[in-house]
């Protein structure tokens, strides 16, 4: 198998709990859910509302842009399609409202990187309807 035919490991797009964020995804845009009880936004998303255990949730846009929490610089591909990528980061960033989010930055000297560097989304086509998010620093 040559390289260039190795594709990407994708997120379960059957999922029916996280349709609403790939939609965003979609629209360059990310969404997580709200508790229209008691307010509260929480990603990862889940049936119940991590906050009041009630279920009257809706998703709503956040920010795309935040900080990085914490870290780590991938050397390894753990599946071949990430080869060319290597370094990368992986970055669990803040993005405000108690939200932290996962994602890959292959755009940057790993030697760089550093908690507290402001980020930004990048929307990335991955297939055909298909959107995941990425990482890019933003100039302080
Ligand atoms: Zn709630």
């Amino acid at each position: 198998m040559s390289e260039l035919s190795i594709e990407r490991i994708m997120p379960n797009l059957n999922e029916k709990l996280y349709a609403a964020h790939f939609q965003a995804l979609n629209e360059q845009k990310i969404a997580v859910q709200h508790c229209v009880d008691c307010g509260h936004s929480q990603w990862p998303a889940r049936e119940i509302c991590f906050q009041c255990h009630q279920t009257n949730l809706v998703w709503k846009d956040i920010a795309d842009s935040g900080t990085v929490y914490t870290y780590s610089i991938s050397y390894r591909a753990f599946h071949p399609w990430f080869k060319k990528h290597l370094p990368y980061g992986i970055f669990v960033v803040d993005l405000g409202d108690g939200i932290r989010m996962l994602g890959n930055c292959f755009d940057e000297d790993v030697g760089n990187i550093e908690c507290g560097m402001k980020v930004k989304a990048v929307y990335r086509q991955a297939s055909e309807g298909v959107t995941l998010l990425e990482w890019a620093r933003v100039a302080d």
